[in-house]
């Protein structure tokens, strides 16, 4: 989501000639777009604005323009003032629902005002404001659909700093994929903190959920693959289940996160569905279509968290086999349920998530092991480190690294034999059938 929004900030203020740049002390603007899901966000901003001013002020020692700083997403929308307070120099704070108002206040502050910000759910406005014609992301691009969150599961902040849940309309999203293929990308993926809980209006003003928008998107004829990120297990409708069967660019991948494989802890969490519940959800995606693979989230050491709770999450995830996951220690958020609960001992967490990310990262590594000598479709989106590579995407997000001087192949599917696997990625070489249409 923080990937979009910071593309959304460039095309927003490049028709106002501003362009990025690697180089920071080179910035006219420096945009610091912030998370706040896990633990010491609000420090680490800190330090790096610390970084930051000291550009700034060797800027000034040379007379040169001065350095706008910008804080945005949702450390800005948690700490709000507090930024002016603890770090004066910095010039604008805006929250991830009105970063679109970002030239009228950069502009402002050219103008020699100080300390703007703006912190409003803007959800509507925002969509409306942001160019809707935004530049190429490349081979696989992000759209977001669904934004802020309803659900307030009791260890996270996002309900409180992305706001209640908002879906944009079917053709607004339509048309962004529209223009986005037509650009070049081979596949889209659609974002959102609860993407799955989708219910945008069409023309007609028809209440459409997520299968309705991934149908409807399938349509244009030169996207390949589509993708959705992401999911809570009860908004997994029979129909979205049912279009993984029968919509073959679907890819056969989802991220489906059940934190826990505990019941007592799922409870507590307040995540509205027990263990049971997410193995059937699995089945019936199994059902529908048998070469999907699954990658989850997992939280260890929520408060209350038992031997005995964390050996339920260790069973489930035996249970379901992931090809790929996602781990956390609990980390207590401020204003959250779960924060003023009786806490975990810190040495508990820190071997629970030894155990865990040990079976995860056995079930990686023997799901990319098993990719050995298959012909897999990559997608190539960009040059590998070493020379003559160039890396790429199997149907399952794996990294693919394949030795080729064809650059022409970037942005283009082929058919790729798997020559070797290891936890984080894959080898392969290109069949040579597949180039024919790139002679
Ligand atoms: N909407 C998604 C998750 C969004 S947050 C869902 O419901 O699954 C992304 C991930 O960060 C979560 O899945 C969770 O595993 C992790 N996370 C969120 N808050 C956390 C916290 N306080 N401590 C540790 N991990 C957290
Ligand atoms: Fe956070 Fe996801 Fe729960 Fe919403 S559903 S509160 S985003 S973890």
């Amino acid at each position: 989501m923080n990937v979009y929004d910071s593309m959304k900030m460039q095309d927003l203020l490049s028709p106002f000639g501003y362009a990025t740049t690697a180089e920071m002390e080179e910035a006219d603007v420096v945009i610091l777009n912030t998370c706040h899901i896990r633990e010491k966000a609000a420090e680490k901003m800190y330090s790096e604005l610390g970084r930051i001013r000291q550009l700034k002020d060797d800027r000034k020692k040379k007379n040169s323009d001065q350095m706008t700083i910008v804080v945005a997403g949702c450390v800005a929308q948690a700490e709000g003032e507090e930024i002016f307070a603890r770090s004066p120099y910095v010039d604008i704070v805006v929250g991830p629902q009105s970063y679109h108002t970002l030239p009228e206040l950069i502009a402002r502050i050219v103008r020699q005002e100080k300390h703007l910000i703006e912190l409003d759910f803007a959800f509507e406005e925002k969509f409306d404001k942001l160019p809707q014609y935004s530049s190429p992301q490349g081979a696989s691009s992000y759209i977001s659909v669904q934004e802020g969150c309803d659900k307030f599961c009791t260890f996270c902040v996002v309900p409180y700093t992305r706001g209640a849940e908002f879906s944009r309309p079917l053709e607004q999203v339509y048309r962004e994929a529209l223009h986005t293929v037509s650009n070049g990308s081979k596949e889209i993926i659609l974002c959102g903190q609860n993407v799955n809980a989708y219910h945008g209006k069409s023309l007609e003003e028809k209440d459409c959920n997520l299968a309705d928008l991934l149908k409807y998107i399938a349509k244009i004829p030169s996207l390949e693959r589509l993708r959705y990120i992401t999911s809570h297990p009860i908004d997994m409708n029979e129909e979205l289940i049912a279009l993984h069967g029968s919509e073959p660019k679907l890819m056969p991948f989802l991220h489906l996160p059940v934190q826990s494989g505990s019941n007592n802890i799922l409870k507590a969490m307040n995540r509205r569905h027990d263990r049971d519940y997410y193995l059937q959800i699995i089945a019936k995606l199994r059902n529908a279509r048998a070469d999907i693979v699954f990658s989850s989230d997992f939280i260890v050491g929520f408060p209350g968290e038992t031997d005995k709770d964390f050996a339920d999450t260790l069973d489930l995830i035996k249970k379901v086999k992931f090809g790929q996951c996602y781990s956390f220690k609990y980390s207590p958020r401020p204003g959250t349920p779960a924060a003023v609960k009786k806490q975990v001992p810190e040495a508990v967490k820190d071997e629970r998530l030894r155990i865990l990310q040990k079976e995860l990262q056995l079930q990686q590594l023997e799901f990319n092991q098993s990719c050995i000598n298959q012909v897999m479709p990559v997608l190539f989106e960009k040059n590998g480190k070493l020379a003559d590579q160039i890396l790429g995407k199997t149907p399952y997000m794996q990294s693919v690294h394949v030795l080729s001087k064809n650059r022409s192949l970037l942005g283009q599917i082929v058919n790729v034999r798997i020559t070797n696997a290891s936890l984080n990625s894959l080898e392969g070489e290109i069949m040579p059938q597949s180039l024919l249409k790139y002679a």
